[in-house]
């Protein structure tokens, strides 16, 4: 199954027929109304693009980055080469090993990373910054933090700079401007929120095994798309931020509590094995003021809100006292 978010949706509508996004939302809310309960926002705007006559997926033939979809096989894309991830073996549970790396390309509509398993990898050695990859016979996934990646197999092809082909400045992917709110005035569904306070509290990192083919958690060694494999270690940070309107826990995984902490992965593997040693970086975390850019989510377990890390600064101090002056 293809899966489009909601924004690309939407953007494509706007696109092909000149509504505007306001009109589009509301078409897609009344005819979620209309349907009452039978399907997502996704899916009614999947219906509102329909009957408006937009295709929301090109099959077959050279693609761009933008039209490309978790889900699609068989793509083709031509880029530039933004990074270059070195390959890093891996042994599988079974015993044999495995090789991952990757490689981030562009082109004048957005960015994506390659993933290369096994002799695919070879390819990352041809690749220098900048060089035209052509990528065919390649398959689209969900990375499960919102974006899509290439992954190669065996029918997948990389050509490096191939004849005739060029590529434009590639489009430095932006996210949307946060929107900052108080602690307080925080709720469920926000998305992309910006949050500056001081760190009053925090607690034990905790570690859990990640699958190292996918990068989804493990329990008890076993990924539930691989099976048995030997795990690496992925980990969640949770600090208290008061704003001086409320208090909110904070959720860092693992890359965002490396920017938080400025420590590298494995700097933070270290804390696995030794836990007592960070009781330094928790005591040196207190007072600290951060601004967190990320998503409100519910946690049913506890029937709390929490904010959910994707981007944190330190809080520049002067720039928010003039704020409030
Ligand atoms: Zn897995």
């Amino acid at each position: 199954m293809i899966r489009i978010p909601l924004n690309d949706i939407v953007a494509k509508i706007k696109d092909k027929t000149g509504l505007s996004e306001p009109d589009i939302l509301a078409k897609v809310d009344q005819k979620c109304a209309q349907l009452a309960g039978l399907v997502s926002k996704d899916g009614a705007a999947h219906i509102i693009a329909n009957e408006l006559g937009v295709k929301l997926i090109e099959h077959g033939g050279r693609q761009k980055i933008k039209d490309v979809f978790a889900g699609m096989r068989s793509v083709e894309l031509v880029g530039k080469v933004t990074q270059i991830y070195e390959a890093k073996d891996f042994a599988r549970a079974d015993g044999t090993a495995g090789k991952v790396g990757s490689f981030t390309m562009g082109d004048e509509t957005g960015t994506l990373r390659v993933v290369c398993w096994g002799d695919q990898t070879n390819v990352l050695r041809d690749l220098q910054l900048n060089a035209v990859a052509l990528v065919s016979n390649a398959m689209v996934r969900d990375n499960n933090r919102g974006y899509k990646e290439i992954h190669l197999n065996d029918q997948s092809r990389v050509v490096v700079n191939p004849k005739g082909e060029t590529v434009g400045d590639v489009k430095v992917q932006e996210r949307p401007q946060a929107t900052r709110k108080t602690v307080k005035e925080l709720n469920e569904q926000d998305q992309n929120v910006e949050v500056v306070g001081t760190i009053t509290d925090s607690f034990n990192p905790k570690f859990f095994e990640v699958c190292p083919q996918c990068n989804k958690s493990a329990k008890n060694s076993t990924c539930a798309q691989h099976g048995a494999v030997q795990p690496n270690y992925s980990c969640v940070f949770n600090v208290i931020l008061d704003d001086g309107t409320e208090n909110i826990r904070v959720v860092f995984f693992r890359n965002q509590m490396e920017r938080l902490l400025s420590k590298s992965t494995d700097e933070l593997m270290q804390y696995r094995t030794a836990p007592d040693t960070f009781e330094q970086v928790r005591s040196d975390l207190l007072g600290q003021m951060v601004k967190v850019v990320g998503k409100v989510n519910r946690n049913m377990f506890f029937d709390r809100l929490e904010l959910v890390s994707q981007l944190v600064f330190p809080a520049n101090v002067e720039e928010e006292l003039a704020r409030v002056a």
